[in-house]
């Protein structure tokens, strides 16, 4: 088995204590690499070594275009290298091969470059103040950032936090999670090749609770966590950052509504639907996991759903051929499966799918099932989706609504002023309209309630990461002398 080392100070490393842990392969159920197992003394040193390149080095002190061109090299290479990284995840979580090589592979490369123009190309206001002074906005670096990411979509998730924290100046320490090490330690190779000085972006394996990820949030080097995972792991974090004051971003579960109305566009809506609850065998943060469809179109986009749900290819993820892999570990299939065979238990018909083979579940379609049952509200994370009828725009909006979380929605119409007005009133960070998944970089990402804490993405991912500074200049002695000497210095506005 190959090994994945921590990579601390452009080195890669064992930990010091020596001890390692496996990843296993959901589809051969077999271990397939091994890694690194950090705990705080690992935490230690990887935040010192960032802490080190920030205080110390010159990657902070690189102007935008510099450190540009060594991220827009490190996308080239993550590109060159899409088979192996796109495998690696496939193997560590059973993402089919398409969706690691279609889509994270080269939305990772894409993050990474336009992170580096949007660092470059990014403007900051000014404001000429009429008593004779200047005041502008610098963004400068936050400093050390803990990255701590999920499983579902490993690389491509780390670079959404990792690109812009380094296009901005600072230094990382990313934590990726237990079930997927290998392609961050990957990508922090690339990044070596790539010519990112030594500390700037470290990588540390290990659990969460009462190792490594517990260890980094609680470090008091840390100037920045950003973190995405289960809601639950969020308030732990949440509370990690208050001792020290440290900002925290949180991009946590969710529950998607989906909704599809009487007149959509039937065909689209059933394609777009299917995605948006099999992408990543379910394993979405986004997944549109509860499917509500007004009552006139009801039994006829259930049959054309449940049909294409059914004819999904299940199997092994590394056959390009394959739609839905085994779920990412057998803890977490045994949690999926629970929910599987408790839908008559909760009220609801199995209209197509259930256990399959392995760590699989078949494409789920549930139906008669209520809209305050366990499976419509929790977030199971697997192929499973709630099918409920609904009468009216207000009663649909007060269902999508209904929802600890508020990650995103979906809605189905043809019906322009619809769009708008179901739109303006969901309750959730992303409204997608006709469409799914569909992402502009420059456009905020998060949720409300349970489902985090912040926005990232352009600007947002810019507040974020850097410590803006108001920086006032006297530019015009004679105005300032001008004035009464009681309003000197103040601003007029
Ligand atoms: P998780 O919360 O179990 O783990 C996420 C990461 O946190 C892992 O690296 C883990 O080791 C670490 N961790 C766990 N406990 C910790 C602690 N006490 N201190 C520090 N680190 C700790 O989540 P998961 O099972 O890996 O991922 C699935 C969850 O992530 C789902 O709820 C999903 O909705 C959510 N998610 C959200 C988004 C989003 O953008 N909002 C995107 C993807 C996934």
């Amino acid at each position: 088995m190959d090994f994945y080392g921590h990579v601390i100070d452009g080195e890669e490393a064992a930990s010091l204590s020596g001890a390692t842990f496996s990843s296993t392969d959901p589809h051969t159920r077999r271990p397939w690499a091994e890694a690194a197992l950090g705990d705080g003394a690992d935490a230690d040193r990887a935040v010192s070594a960032a802490r080190r390149a920030f205080d110390h080095g010159h990657w902070p002190r690189m102007g935008t275009a510099e450190r540009g061109r060594i991220l827009h090299r490190l996308a080239d290479l993550i590109e060159e290298h899409a088979e192996d990284i796109a495998l690696a995840d496939t193997q560590d979580m059973g993402k089919p091969i398409t969706q690691s090589q279609g889509n994270d592979v080269p939305r990772t490369a894409a993050n990474f470059r336009f992170f580096a123009d949007h660092a470059r190309l990014s403007t900051s206001e000014s404001y000429p103040m009429d008593t004779g002074h200047h005041a502008y906005t610098r963004f400068d670096p936050a400093g050390v950032v803990a990255a701590i990411a999920p499983w579902n979509f490993p690389m491509m998730l780390e670079s959404w936090k990792v690109a812009p924290a380094l296009a901005w100046g600072n230094t990382v320490v990313l934590k990726p999670a237990e079930d997927t090490p290998v392609s961050a330690t990957l990508m922090a190779r690339l990044a070596l090749e790539a010519g990112m000085p030594p500390g700037v972006f470290n990588v540390l394996h290990g659990y969460g609770p009462d190792s490594a990820g517990q260890a980094l949030t609680e470090h008091p080097a840390v100037d920045r966590i950003t973190f995405t995972g289960e809601s639950g792991t969020g308030r732990v974090i949440a509370t990690a950052g208050a001792r020290h004051l440290t900002p925290v971003s949180l991009e946590l579960g969710g529950k998607g509504a989906n909704i599809v109305f009487a007149d959509a566009d039937l065909a689209g809506a059933v394609e777009w639907s299917i995605r948006a609850v099999f992408t990543n065998s379910g394993q979405v943060c986004l997944a549109g996991s509860r499917l509500y469809v007004q009552r006139e179109v009801y039994d006829e986009f259930l049959t054309r759903f449940a049909a294409a749900a059914d004819a999904l290819v299940v199997g092994d993820p590394r056959d390009p051929a394959v739609q839905i892999g085994p779920l990412a570990s057998a803890e977490h299939h045994a949690k999926v499966a629970g929910y599987v065979d408790t839908i008559a238990e909760q009220g609801g018909t199995l209209r197509t799918g259930g256990l399959g083979d392995g760590w699989t579940i078949r494409p789920t379609v549930i139906t008669g099932m209520d809209h305050t049952a366990r499976h419509a509200r929790e977030e199971i994370f697997g192929p499973v989706v709630v099918v409920i009828p609904f009468a009216t725009e207000a009663e649909a909006i007060e269902l999508a609504n209904d929802t600890p979380y508020g990650l995103n929605a979906m809605l189905f119409t043809e019906n322009l002023h619809r769009a708008h007005r179901v739109a303006a009133v969901l309750r959730a960070g992303t409204v997608w309209v006709n469409c799914f998944f569909v992402r502009d970089l420059r456009a905020p990402f998060g949720g409300v309630g349970d489902s985090g804490i912040g926005r990232e993405g352009g600007t947002f991912s810019r507040e974020f990461f850097t410590e803006p500074k108001a920086v006032v200049m006297q530019i015009d002695p004679a105005a300032d002398r001008d004035r009464p000497r009681s309003s000197r210095g103040r601003s007029a506005r």
